[in-house]
């Protein structure tokens, strides 16, 4: 049997502030207008495709292709503001690993439809649950458009890499939802072996110090700048809101300022 979120949240808590929790979707946002940058274009390996459809969305089985309406390459841009800082983390990492980008930005309506499929899911699966209740339970692992980091180009899924590119196990797959990895994919669950929660621990001690802030539910899921970044550090206000995605990747000119490229140059 899948856990339940009170089976999988940390002991004496009620869990962890989640994204649809209005003390998040509250905090304005002061858009400080940073450009998108293409990580594979300033040397941080991402993955050469963007990621299916999770199969725990419940949207069809079949679909191997992209979510319905991404944009080529949408999935290696962020804003400059993140990128610096992975470029940052990355130098952080102990010899012979690398970060590995899954994901980046996501168009909104994309968003919008695997909020909507993992939602009606949900609904299914729980005849009678409160609104409230079911909103809660989505946003664990598919945040609200309204709030959802990725449509910002402020949050990245990823995880490490060996020398050659090789992604390594941190205990669940990248996408894992809370059902399918029975809780594995909170950062701090119970029950993970020794080298999945010391290679997560790596990943926390590179992208931390950098200045990003993780959603507990999902070890891969970092940001910047984000309204869940606002809320984590104290920040009065959000400074990524949503951001178009370009027709195409390579129509994105900005790159890292010098000091902040991987690999020193
Ligand atoms: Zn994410």
């Amino acid at each position: 049997m899948s856990a339940s979120p009170s089976d999988v949240a940390p002991t004496g808590s009620t869990g962890p502030v989640l994204l649809a929790d209005p003390r998040v979707s509250a905090i304005p946002v002061v858009e400080d207008g940073s450009p998108l940058v293409d990580l594979a274009g300033v040397g941080l390996r991402v993955s050469s495709q963007p990621p299916p459809p999770p199969p725990g969305l419940g949207l069809p089985p079949t679909s191997t292709d992209p979510v319905p309406g991404a944009r080529p390459g949408s999935h290696r841009l962020v804003r400059r503001t993140l990128a610096e800082r992975l470029a940052e983390a990355e130098t952080l990492l102990p010899d012979g690993l690398r970060l590995l980008v899954v994901e980046g930005l996501r168009p909104v309506g994309t968003q919008r439809m695997i909020h909507a499929a993992y939602r009606a899911r949900l609904a299914t699966e729980r005849p009678g649950i409160a609104t409230h209740a079911l909103d809660r339970l989505t946003s664990r692992f598919v945040a609200p458009p309204a709030t959802a980091p990725h449509v910002s180009g402020a949050a990245v899924d990823v995880t490490l890499a060996d020398g050659d590119g090789r992604p390594l196990d941190l205990g669940c797959p990248v996408d894992a939802t809370p059902e399918e990895s029975g809780g594995a994919c909170y950062f701090d669950a119970p029950g993970l072996d020794d080298e999945a929660r010391h290679l997560r621990r790596v990943l926390a001690c590179a992208l931390v110090p950098a200045g990003l802030v993780n959603y507990p539910t999902e070890w891969w899921h970092w940001s910047f700048g984000d309204r869940y970044w606002a809320h984590v550090t104290g920040s009065p206000f959000a400074v990524h809101g949503p951001v178009a995605a370009p027709d195409h990747a390579s129509d994105t000119a900005a790159t890292l300022s010098p000091r902040a490229r991987p690999g020193g140059g």
